[in-house]
C-alpha cells in the first residue's frame, strides 16, 4: 500500500473546503484498512480517520494531523434470493441501480443520495421513507484494533441519522454490508412520501416497479439538486445536502414553526404526515427546512462566500472560496437564531474531521456579510 505525506483534502469533500491529511493511503477492503489502521498506529499515535466520498463531512481547514483512509473500489452483487453483498467502497447509488434493475425494491427511494456503500450505516441514510436500517442484515467491519468483525443491527443501534457508528469516539470501518432486498413493495405507516406521490399523480400502486419508483425519485431530488453526480451532471453544488437534521418537538411548536414555514392549511397536512411516520413519545418530528423558514431564513441568503441553496433551503453550500470555519461559522449563526426564536436546538447532519473552532471576529464578519435573498436585513440580525 501507499502512504502519502502532506495530501490536501478539499478534492474529497463535496463542500471543497479543508486543509490536509499528514498521511493519506487508498484501501479497498478490510485487508487494506487493517494495514492502514497499523500504519497509523506506528506513525501518528492511532489517529486515523477514513472518508468515503466525503459528501457528509466538513473537514477542517487546519487539515487532520493523522492518517486519512480514502475507502473506494470493490464489488456489489445481488443474490436470487435478494440478499446483497457490497464492499464498502462501492458507490452508494450503483448498488441502488443494481437492486433496482435486479427488480427488487428496498433501495429505490434512496435513488441518487451520494456517498458511498460504508458510510450508509454511519448515519442509516434515508429518504422518502425508506432507511437503510429497514433491509440491513450485517456489515464487516474493522475495529481500531485491527480486528474484523461482522456488526448485525444490535451493534449499530440506528436511529434516525444516527447510528452507534456515528457517535462512537473511535468508530470501526465499515468494509462491506450485506442487505435483505425486498420482492414487493413496502411502504411504511406513512404510505409514499408526499412528493413522490404528487410526482406519480394517479399512477396505480400495483403496477409500481423498482425502476419506475427509482426513476420517480431521481426526478424529484433533480428538482431541488440534491442528487449524486454520478447520475446527475448538473448536481455540482458544493453541499452535503440537508446540513440539519430534522428536530422532534411538542405538537404545539410543531404547529407554530410549520405554521410560519408554509401556512396553517398546509401545516396540517405536513404535521399529519410527520405524526404518522416519525414520532417520539410526546414529540413529533418538524422538517428542519421548516425551523430555517420559520427563523425567516430562506433560499438563497447569502453570508459571503457561504449560503442556503437557492433549491433547498437547509443545503449551506459554499459558492465559491469559502472555509470550512465559514462554513460553522454560518451553520452557528443558524443554530443561534433557532434558540433564540423559537427554543430550538439545531443539530448538524455531518460530521466534523479535525479541529472545528469558529473565531469570535469570524463569526462577527459573517454577521456584518448577511445578504437575505430579500435584499431587506431583518431586525434580529445583529
Ligand atoms: C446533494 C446531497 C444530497 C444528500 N441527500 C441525502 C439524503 O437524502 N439522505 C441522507 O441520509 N443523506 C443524504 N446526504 C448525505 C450523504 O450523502 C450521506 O450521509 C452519505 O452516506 C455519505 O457518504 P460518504 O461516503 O460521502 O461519507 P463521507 O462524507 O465520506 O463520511 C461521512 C462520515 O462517515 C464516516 N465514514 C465514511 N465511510 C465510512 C466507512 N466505510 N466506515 C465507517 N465510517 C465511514 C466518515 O468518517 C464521516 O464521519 C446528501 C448529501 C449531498 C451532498
Amino acid at each position: 500500500m501507499k502512504f502519502d505525506r502532506d495530501v490536501g483534502l478539499s478534492a474529497w469533500c463535496s463542500f471543497g473546503t479543508g486543509g490536509k491529511a499528514k498521511w493519506f493511503c487508498r484501501a479497498a477492503n478490510a485487508e487494506e484498512v487493517s494495514e492502514a489502521i497499523e500504519f497509523a498506529s506506528n506513525r501518528c499515535d492511532g489517529a486515523f480517520a477514513v472518508i468515503g466520498a466525503g459528501s457528509n463531512i466538513v473537514i477542517s481547514d487546519q487539515g487532520f494531523d493523522g492518517l486519512v483512509i480514502l475507502l473506494a473500489g470493490g464489488d456489489v452483487s445481488v443474490g436470487q434470493d435478494g440478499l446483497m453483498v457490497a464492499a464498502g467502497g462501492v458507490v452508494w447509488d450503483d448498488a441502488v441501480s443494481l437492486a433496482c434493475h435486479a427488480g427488487f425494491f428496498g433501495l429505490e427511494r434512496m435513488s441518487g443520495i451520494p456517498g458511498s456503500v460504508g458510510a450508509a450505516p454511519v448515519q442509516n441514510i434515508a429518504a422518502y421513507g425508506q432507511a437503510l436500517s429497514d433491509v440491513f442484515v450485517s456489515a464487516e467491519v474493522v475495529h481500531p484494533s485491527g480486528d474484523v468483525e461482522t456488526w448485525g443491527s444490535d451493534r449499530f443501534s440506528f436511529s434516525y441519522r444516527s447510528s452507534s457508528v456515528k457517535t462512537a469516539p473511535r468508530p470501526p470501518v465499515v468494509t462491506s454490508v450485506r442487505l435483505a432486498l425486498l420482492d414487493s413493495l413496502a411502504l411504511g405507516s406513512g404510505g409514499l412520501y408526499r412528493d413522490i406521490e404528487i410526482a406519480l399523480g394517479g399512477t396505480d400502486r400495483e403496477s409500481l416497479s423498482p425502476g419506475r419508483l427509482r426513476e420517480t425519485t431521481l426526478g424529484v431530488r433533480r428538482q431541488k439538486h440534491l442528487t449524486w453526480v454520478g447520475v446527475d451532471p448538473a448536481a455540482r453544488h458544493k453541499n452535503a445536502g440537508s446540513f440539519f437534521v430534522s428536530p422532534f418537538v411538542p405538537m404545539d411548536l410543531a404547529v407554530e414553526v410549520t405554521s410560519a414555514a408554509v401556512g396553517q392549511q398546509r401545516a396540517e397536512e405536513f404535521i399529519g404526515w410527520y405524526s404518522k411516520t416519525d414520532s417520539k413519545p410526546g414529540l413529533v418530528k418538524v422538517s428542519a427546512a421548516h425551523v430555517l423558514l420559520a427563523c425567516g431564513f430562506s433560499n438563497g441568503d447569502r453570508w459571503g462566500t457561504v449560503g442556503l441553496s437557492p433549491f433547498h433551503v437547509l443545503a449551506l453550500t459554499n459558492f465559491g472560496g469559502a472555509t470550512s470555519e465559514e462554513l460553522l461559522g454560518v451553520a452557528e449563526l443558524i443554530e443561534r437564531r433557532a434558540r433564540e426564536h423559537l427554543g430550538i436546538e439545531l443539530e448538524a447532519e455531518p460530521r466534523i474531521m479535525g479541529d472545528s473552532l469558529v473565531r469570535p471576529e469570524t463569526l462577527t464578519r459573517l454577521v456584518s456579510s448577511y445578504i437575505p435573498a430579500s435584499g431587506r436585513k431583518p431586525d434580529w440580525v445583529g
